[in-house]
């Protein structure tokens, strides 16, 4: 058992130095320091496979931190530029608490209505 994380591609067993993080909303892969926790979206790569990053075709790579380089800007600032960004990569779950939400939810409201019209009788 080792604490230490892997990187995510098949077949490379290389200690992984950073994390990708899909924020599928806006078509952008966000490279950034090691994650401390793992999420669905993110992915774990070793410092080779993070310089050889390519984004899927129309998406944008965002890199936060060269992880590989001798000097890097203080931790503390990237890792909290990577957190926000993994809090917007979530599901919307907040548009489903902002009001509105609830009228549009109800399918009972289209039933009733159709079920209105076929009571309508043939002989009045
Ligand atoms: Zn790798």
């Amino acid at each position: 058992m080792s604490p230490v994380r892997r990187c995510s591609r098949t077949a490379c067993g290389r200690p992984a130095v950073a994390t990708l993080t899909y924020v599928y909303a806006d078509s952008t892969a966000v490279l950034g320091p090691l994650a401390t926790y793992a999420e669905p979206h993110c992915y774990d790569l070793c410092a080779e496979h993070s310089e050889r990053l390519t984004a899927p075709r129309g998406w944008e790579v965002v890199r936060l931190a060269d992880a590989s380089a001798p000097s890097r800007p203080s931790g503390d600032d990237l890792e909290a530029l990577a957190n926000a960004v993994r809090e917007a990569a979530r599901p919307q779950e907040r548009a489903g608490q902002q009001g509105g939400a609830s009228r549009a939810a109800d399918p009972r409201e289209v039933a009733r209505r159709g079920h209105l019209r076929v009571l309508r009788s043939p002989d009045s």
